[in-house]
């Protein structure tokens, strides 16, 4: 087995993004790229992780990626490979990163020697690529053991945490203990929140940098109500209205239509003008999908006409995820003991996963088609879902809890949900923006510019030139 496989990038023009920019956001993001086209001169930038597609890290080194080699910098990306062993291992970690003891509590000896025989290899493997200067990027727990082989050969790396718990408990705090050794010697440590850096490492090497959306990716690029309603239509998402085509533009350039349809349980197809409520999701307990039909039943059918859509994956095609089929099956006895008359306003929508970007771009639809985007979380770390609702104009009610609180400021920017238990409180924040679009447009345009502000892929790429460009820094003064 090859142990390293690179996962191409085609270079994307930063300047794309002057449309989308103020002048003055504009100009700080291309005095960025200029320094960063002198700081990382001749150096390549290395991002490693254990997978090119599926789940966050890709798709934000997939979008991210392209800006960074477009701009002429050195970039390439790394997938590291290994035995079913070693995965059910760093899947434990995960787990344990978040609270859950997943299959199992251990992690001693045993696991050390499965991970470690891994990540030592990978790094001498790596280590043979780099040149003089270049920077090494390790994502999460799976490429963290290749820290301190790097860093004893005097390799720059930074770990990048993209796991946390607003409040850790004893199961987390063992895999921090497991994981301390490897990314203690990381010259940064980056997390999304500040509150889910661990304790016990050093202070000076952490780092904040919340996640980001790509405004030119197929889930977020602006799409006109014409467009919305051709690839609804088409998905079987929405009744077909108009004959506009549905098609849109693939990431390459080239058109395409959008032929496959989404599974729909309901029991009335969605019209154009009923009012939607909306959350998009992976069938996860943690997203509560069933808590967001029972909160629809309780809270909002009896005190408005809205419709609700829950949204996620086709479940049929997520073979390494068998809790996905498990709640949706949940989601849909929910749906199935509904009342007969609030029964036909909820539809349960599977989305074909084989095409990503079709599947991005039905996402992209509903976001737009949504009166209102709701996001009932038991815990996020960042919650993409909301800030690609807010780019979208859409105001979003959503759980106070992790990321989703550095996005959303309650009652400007969308409204949060102290406890996302709460039933009543769920429906009365619902049905406050459905009954008031003054209110709901006033909440749109301010998420939006909020997002413009401080989660768009530009602010990202700053962040990384200042951390990355530091060491950078520090590495020319040493060898100088
Ligand atoms: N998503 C998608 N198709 C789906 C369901 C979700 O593309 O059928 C996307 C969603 O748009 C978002 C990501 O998956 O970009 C989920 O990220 P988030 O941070 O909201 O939650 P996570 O799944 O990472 O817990």
């Amino acid at each position: 087995m090859r142990g390293l496989a690179e996962v191409p990038v085609e270079p994307q023009s930063p300047e794309r993004y002057r449309s989308v920019l103020t002048a003055e956001q504009w100009q700080d993001f291309s005095s960025g790229v200029e320094r960063a086209r002198r700081l990382f001169a001749g150096r390549t930038i290395w991002m490693v992780n254990s997978t090119a597609r599926g789940g966050g890290v890709a798709e934000m080194l997939t979008v991210l990626l392209p800006y960074v080699c477009g701009a002429g910098i050195g970039a390439r990306w790394m997938v590291i490979a290994a035995n079913p062993e070693f995965f059910r291992v760093t899947k434990r970690i995960h787990n344990h990163l978040h609270g859950a003891p997943g299959d199992s509590p251990e992690l001693g000896a045993e696991e050390r020697r499965i991970y470690e025989d891994v990540v030592t290899d990978r790094a001498e493997e790596l280590a043979a690529l780099l040149g003089p200067g270049d920077i090494v990027v390790l994502h999460d727990p799976q490429t963290a053991g290749m820290c301190p082989p790097l860093r004893a050969r005097g390799v720059p790396v930074v770990w990048r945490c993209h796991v946390g718990m607003d409040t850790p408990n004893d199961v987390a705090r063992s895999a921090w203990r497991f994981l301390l050794p490897y990314v203690s010697p990381a010259d940064a440590c980056v997390f999304s929140r500040r509150v889910f850096a661990w304790e016990g490492l050093d202070e000076s090497r952490i780092a904040v940098v919340p996640p980001s959306i790509d405004p030119f990716s197929p889930k977020n690029y602006e799409m006109g109500e014409t467009q919305v309603a051709a690839i609804l239509g088409a998905a079987g998402l929405q009744e077909p209205q108009g004959d506009a085509p549905p098609e849109f533009r693939r990431l390459n350039g080239r058109l395409h239509r959008v032929h496959r349809r989404a599974g729909m349980r309901e029991e009335t197809v969605l019209r154009p003008g009923n009012p939607l409520v909306l959350q998009v999701s992976r069938w996860d307990r943690l997203k509560d999908p069933v808590g967001v039909v029972r909160g629809f039943e309780l809270g909002v059918a009896g005190r408005c006409d809205a419709h609700l859509m829950l949204a996620g994956p086709s479940v049929a095609e997520v073979a390494d995820d068998p809790e996905g089929a498990q709640v949706y099956a949940e989601t849909e006895a929910a749906w199935a003991s509904l009342p007969d008359g609030i029964r036909a306003r909820v539809h349960l929508a599977t989305l074909p996963m084989d095409d990503d970007e079709e599947n991005a771009v039905m996402v992209n639809a509903l976001q737009r088609r949504a009166t209102v985007v709701v996001q009932k979380s038991l815990a996020e770390g960042f919650g993409l879902t909301v800030a690609e609702a807010m780019w979208k104009g859409r105001p979003v009610v959503a759980s106070r809890i992790g990321g989703i609180q550095d996005q959303i400021e309650h009652g400007h920017t969308g409204l949060l949900l102290d406890d996302p238990c709460d039933m009543d409180g769920f429906g009365e924040l619902v049905c406050r923006l459905l009954l008031d679009p003054g209110l709901a447009h006033r909440i749109g345009e301010a998420a939006q510019y909020r997002v413009r502000e401080q989660f768009l892929g530009t602010r990202h790429l700053l962040q990384w030139v200042d951390l990355l460009g530091s060491l950078a820094e520090v590495q020319a003064a040493e060898s100088a």
